[in-house]
């Protein structure tokens, strides 16, 4: 989600035209903000005018100009079983037949909340709301509610939603004292928020031993997936459980992304490091909106109306939500298909490695399961700033050769593809060769 200014107009490519979409774009952008209902979407870090979505299906977007792409961003996450899968698509249209929002409890919200603790093994309870920021927001305000303290530690370019005590990220030093990324964000919002780089468990210890007794949260993406890829380093996980143990501070994954995504369980079950609390999103919801917190029952009892901390929403637990998200969960627990998307995802991995080695560009190509970058960088990425010493323009240019040959990556080097599992060895191989093709004229 982090999108440093484009230097580089990007070329446009010949025999790629969008005329419907940039007409869609020009309507749109003169009622909506930039013309999207979310920033990234509007190609801001690599330059030009987004084409418009007409459908999906399965692996494939196509959009109103009548191309189709491989698609790699799965709506930023959530479509990890292919787009209108039948079972999904089956599921919703039988809720949506019997009434689209009730407010007021019905039986399948128990059912997804028993798979997710099932799954999940940091949760015996959890809350469903409507997004990841609510997720992580509320999930926040219940480690604060439950301590007692105030101060959080973020890690820069992690990413949680765009809650204002959580867009912060931009340290002048590798530990200091947030400063807000957005106007509207008030100092006394950031005060609280403290900065450590990602990655780097002794900058959160320093920070905890100077903030003795204050600190509520430790919150990160175990899996870095909003700065590009950026796995954790070992034991960097293991160093923060220790410590925030010590400390009588909460853990917090936000995995909104990683969540039945690395594996069924999250990152959380794949490292091994149980956290205290824990956000989701993106899969839960199976392509609507959903999202939820949860935690122990002794945790998750003291938000309202059990307990003290109020947290409330009017289409959480909306009846067509969960059963999207039921409906993929259960696709997602039928046997193989992590193994599958592991493998698939590393035939990916190693092919866009070879491809940009063969093409002489500086590149590192880092993954998690079916999460990956290549950066356009010389060397591993373990934290924000080396990711920012990526060669944006080179990918704005690799990004739209891409496009124009059927493949639709994430419009940033700052952001993970996705597969999903629709992808097939012969959408891989057609996106190996694509980029062979791209990397060539991006680079010329
Ligand atoms: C997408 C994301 C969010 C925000 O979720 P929304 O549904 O967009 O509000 C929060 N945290 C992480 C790690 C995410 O990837």
């Amino acid at each position: 989600m982090n999108q440093p200014a484009m230097t580089t107009p990007a070329r446009s490519v010949p025999g790629y035209d969008l005329p419907k979409s940039s007409a869609a774009f020009a309507r749109a952008s003169k009622v909506i903000p930039g013309g999207v209902n979310s920033p990234a979407r509007a190609f801001g870090a690599v330059g030009g005018e987004p084409p418009f979505m007409a459908e999906a299906h399965g692996a494939y977007l196509f959009d109103v100009d009548g191309h189709r792409y491989i698609d790699y961003i799965g709506s930023w996450g959530p479509m990890i079983v292919g787009h209108t899968h039948p079972k999904v698509t089956a599921a919703v249209s039988e809720a949506l037949a019997l009434g689209s929002s009730f407010g007021a409890p019905t039986e399948r919200e128990a059912e997804i909340a028993e798979a997710v603790a099932a799954a999940v093994p940091s949760i015996e309870m959890c809350r469903f709301v409507s997004s990841g920021t609510e997720a992580t927001m509320s999930a926040i305000r219940v480690a604060r509610g439950f301590t007692g303290r105030d101060k959080i530690v973020k890690m820069a370019g992690c990413y949680h939603g765009h809650a204002d005590c959580l867009l912060i990220q931009a340290g002048s030093a590798a530990t200091t004292l947030g400063v807000p990324n957005s106007p509207g964000v008030t100092p006394g919002a950031a005060a609280d928020t403290l900065l450590c780089p990602f990655n780097d468990a002794d900058a959160v210890r320093k920070l905890l031993e100077a903030n003795p007794g204050q600190v509520a949260a430790v919150l990160l993406e175990p899996i870095a997936g909003n700065m590009g890829l950026v796995p954790p380093r070992p034991g960097y996980l293991e160093a923060l459980r220790e410590l925030t143990t010590q400390h009588g501070t909460l853990l917090i994954f936000d995995e909104v992304m990683t969540g039945f995504r690395v594996a069924y369980g999250g990152a959380q079950e794949r490292f091994g490091v149980t956290p205290d609390v824990t956000a989701l999103g993106k899969i839960i919801g199976g392509g609507l909106p959903a999202a939820a917190y949860g935690a122990s029952r002794e945790i998750m009892t003291k938000v309202s109306p059990t307990g003290p901390i109020y947290q409330a929403g009017t289409l959480s637990g909306n009846p067509l939500a969960m059963a999207a998200g039921l409906a993929t969960l259960n696709l997602l627990r039928e046997p193989g298909v992590y193994d599958r998307l592991e493998a698939l995802s590393a035939k990916l991995a190693d092919g866009l490695e070879k491809a940009a080695r063969d093409a002489g560009v500086p590149h590192v190509v880092q993954r998690v399961g079916s999460m990956l970058t290549l950066f356009f960088h010389d060397g591993p990425i373990h934290d924000y700033e080396d990711a920012k010493r990526s060669d944006t323009a080179l990918f704005a240019r690799f990004f739209w050769e891409m496009l124009a040959r059927g493949v639709y990556l994430p419009c940033s080097q700052f952001e993970a593809a996705f597969v999903s599992a629709a992808h097939t060895e012969a959408d891989v191989d057609h996106t190996i060769a694509a980029a062979r093709e791209a990397l060539a004229a991006a680079r010329a």
